[in-house]
Parts: structure tokens; sequence; C-alpha cells
């Protein structure tokens, strides 16, 4: 027991390890060696990554002005990484009086309220249009990026994209936000919800809301990215309507990325919900089996790196729930073989990738899929398991065996037993009719999609 937690938490160093060699890409080297460098991994439990600081200073400036270039960075790796928390060297802090912390928090209240300096900070080189891979799960989604930037249209206001986590939104919209400097000149703000929220919030206490407001009216553009972070908190969101109808009423683009469509982020107020559907609302489906492999592909040819075919094909089939996990697997897959020199075949791969593959193939019961499905569609228990042929109730019944031989073991003549004793040749037909308008169906499709995000098996 105790070996595996040693063994895990040996693991979650590499992971960081990975997190800040990634980072020296970000960074300019003088930054790195000075605010990067130094971060030591501590711990990664219940989704909170915990960083060592050697100071205050380093604490602060890491805090302030680094802190979603790391987050972005080792979400990526870190599966389900909801926070970090930098902490102190114990022994530096025991110098420092009460009264240098209290002037260093008011500082770094005042000086961070501020985006439209440092907007470029936040973007990320590689999320480019040129790097993004192009496919019909991504398509509309691509395009209409392509559109927005380059025409701005009242129809196209504002321009809202959703879709699962890990799929490339946040790419899109760096790509927009790349492009707007470069060709256009335009002054736009780049900034996630959550980071909206915490400026917003720090303005309020700080009685500098106007200024806060202020910086939007000045600018041409502005992009928030994770708007589900802000949905609940009530006041946040009044602001956050106020201010949006404002831009838009100055014909100033909004740009928005979601995990949900404006009318499934069930917490948003309506008022924001309709005005959020009222402009150009494009989706991006999951992943296919092809844009994974040209994805892995193109990551080890950039980093020239050779793969066997049978192990680049094992990858697309078995981690298929977003494309950043597809990467953070890449990205350990390549440092093991950096510092190992072994040649990678599909034993070693799922060794090393065991994180990732457990997860993918968590073991749920035809029950559990049986109860999601019933839940999602308004039905009765024990009319998925009925006779009854009509079309609302047949439609759900086939997804849920659909999903029943997905996600279990079980063979066709024992999901027909768990469904009220239905023949095997009825589960083949449900399954494989499921199968093949998933491909064609968006609406059957987004179906799946919420209901496999519920079951938490992807
Ligand atoms: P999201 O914002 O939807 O959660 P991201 O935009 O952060 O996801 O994408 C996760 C990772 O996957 C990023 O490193 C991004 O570059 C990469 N990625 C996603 N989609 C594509 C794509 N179509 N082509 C290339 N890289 C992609
Ligand atoms: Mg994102």
């Amino acid at each position: 027991m105790s070996e595996q937690i040693i063994e895990n938490s040996k693991n979650d160093e590499v992971t960081w390890s990975i997190v800040q060699n990634d980072l020296k890409d970000d960074f300019k080297s003088i930054i790195w060696n000075s605010w990067v460098k130094p971060l030591i991994f501590i711990e990664y439990i219940n989704f909170t990554l915990t960083i060592e600081t050697p100071s205050e200073l380093v604490k602060n400036r890491i805090d302030n002005q680094y802190y979603d270039q790391i987050f972005f960075r080792a979400k990526r790796v870190f599966i389900g990484l909801n926070k970090i928390r930098f902490i102190v060297q114990k022994d530096k802090t025991l110098h420092k009086t009460k009264n240098k912390q209290k002037l260093d928090d008011e500082n770094q209240t005042l000086s961070s309220i501020s985006f439209t300096d440092n907007t470029s900070k936040t973007l990320n080189k590689n999320y480019t249009f040129e790097n993004f891979i192009v496919d019909k799960s991504n398509e509309l989604a691509y395009f209409s990026a392509q559109r927005v930037w380059q025409e701005f249209n009242i129809d196209y206001n504002p321009f809202f994209i959703y879709g699962n986590v890990g799929i490339g939104k946040t790419h899109l919209l760096n790509a927009i936000a790349w492009n707007l400097k470069k060709h256009n000149k335009k002054k736009f703000i780049y900034i996630s919800a959550e980071r909206f929220m915490y400026q917003f919030i720090k303005s309020l206490k700080l009685n500098e809301t106007i200024r806060f407001k202020d910086q939007f009216r000045s600018i041409d553009v502005l992009m928030i990215d994770d708007l589900q972070f802000i949905a609940g908190k009530k006041s946040t969101q009044e602001e956050f309507f106020h201010l949006l109808n404002d831009l838009m009423d100055i014909k100033k683009q909004v740009i928005i990325t979601a995990d949900k469509s404006p009318s499934n982020i069930k917490s948003l107020d309506y008022k924001i919900r309709s005005r959020l559907s009222g402009g150009l609302v494009v989706d991006i489906l999951p992943t296919t089996f092809e844009l994974r492999k040209k994805i892995i592909r193109n990551k080890i040819s950039s980093k020239n790196i050779n793969l066997e075919r049978d192990i680049i094909t094992f990858l697309a089939d078995n981690i298929f729930s977003s494309v950043r996990e597809l990467e953070g697997a890449i990205n350990k897959i390549m440092l093991y073989s950096d510092i190992t020199k072994t040649k990678l075949n599909i034993s070693n791969a799922q060794t090393i990738l065991a994180d990732y593959l457990n997860k993918t193939h968590k073991k749920i019961t035809i029950k559990d899929i049986q109860l999601e499905v019933s839940k999602y569609y308004n039905l009765q228990f024990h009319e998925l398991c009925s006779k009854n042929r009509s079309r609302y109730i047949s439609k759900p019944r086939q997804i849920a065996m659909f999903l029943s031989k997905k996600f279990t073991d079980a063979s066709y003549p024992e999901i027909g037993k768990l469904f009220g004793g239905k023949d095997h040749a009825t589960v083949i037909h449900g399954v494989n009719k499921i199968k093949v308008i998933s491909e064609t169906d968006r609406k059957v499709k987004q179906d799946l999609d919420n209901i496999i995000l519920s079951l938490n098996v992807d």
C-alpha cells in the first residue's frame, strides 16, 4: 500500500517535470530560470496540486502573473486538476513581518486589476489556426472562428463555441486572438471566466468597479474562456450580463467558450442565456478515431519521435475522451523513451499509461447506464426495460444498449436479459442502429456525449 503511494507520487513528480519542461517553451529563459525553475512538486491530492516556492516574492509573482499559464499546462497532464496551491518553504517565511506581508498583499491587489496591458502573456504561442487539425468533428467551429476574426458581423455576436473539455475550444480562442493581433490591430481582452470573477470581486473590495468596467469599454473584442465557471454566482452573473449588453450595444465583438450550449448551462441566468444564444453558436463534437490518429502523428513528428503504427492505433483507440489527455499520454510516452532509451511496445505503453487507461475504462454496470439514460430522457426505469416500442422509449433503450456494449464486458444475450428479457438479435440491432446514426445525427451524438459525461467514464 505505502509502496503504491510512493510510486504514485514519483509518477506525479515526473508529471510535474513534464509541466516544467512545457513551460520552458512558453517563457523567456530569464523568466523561466528565475520564477519557474525553482518550483518544487510537493503533492497532488484531491485534484489540488501543491507546489513549493522558495520565497514569498516568487509565490506572489507566480500567483499574480503566471498562474494561468502554469495551470493551463499542468491541467493537460494532471488529470482532473482543479487548483494549484503555491506554498512557501517554511523556514524562510518565519522572518517575514506582518506589515511587510500586508503591503505585499495590497500591491498585489491593486496591480492585478488591469488586464489590458498583459493579455498577450496569457496566449499560448502553439495555439494557432495552423496548428489546429481540422476534421468533420470540429470544422464548423474552425471555419466560423476564421470568419469571426476576418469580418466582424452583427450576426456572429456573440460568437459562442461549446464542447467537452480538452477538445480545442481554448486553442481556437487563442488562434482568433493571435490573428486579431497580427492582422487587424484590434484591441482585445482574453480572460478566463474564473479570472474575470476573481478580478471583479477584487475590484468590489477596493471600490474600483468603475475602473474595472472601463477597461472593457476601451477594447474591441472581449473573449471569455470557460464560461461555465461563472455560472451560479449571482452578483457576478449580473455584472457580467450588464457588461455584455453594454459591449454588444456599442458593437463590440464578444466571443465565449463553455462546456455546454447557452441553453444547457442551467444555472445561468435566463437573460444571459437568451442573449448568448442570439449570436452564432457552434459546437465541437467528440474527436473521431481519424482525428486522434492525425493529432498523434502530428505531435510525434514535431518532436522527432518515432512510434510504431500499432502504438499509434492503440493510443487512438484507447484514449478517446479528449485531445488534452491524448497529448498528456504522448508527452508521458516521450518522456519515458527519453529517460529509459527503451523502445516502446504495447505492453510497456499500457503500464506507463495506466492512469489514462484506467480512467477511460472505469468499471460501470448496465444498471448505472440504465439509470442515467432514464434520468436523461425523463423515463421511468421500468419503461426502459419494458416491451413498449413507442419511439420515445425505444430510442433511449437502444442508446442504453449501445452504451452497455461499449462500456461493459457484457455479451449481447446478457444485455438482452437485463433489458427485460430481449433476445440477442434485438440488442445487436439496437446497438448497430445507434452506432450508425451517431455518426451523422448531431443530436444523438450530443445526447450520447452528455450521458457519457454524467456516467463519468470518459
Ligand atoms: P478545451 O479548451 O476545449 O478544454 P484546449 O483548447 O485546451 O481544450 O485543447 C486541449 C489540447 O488539445 C491543447 O493542447 C490543444 O492544442 C489540443 N487540441 C485540441 N484540438 C486540437 C486539434 N483539432 N488539433 C490540434 N490540437 C488540438
Ligand atoms: Mg479550455
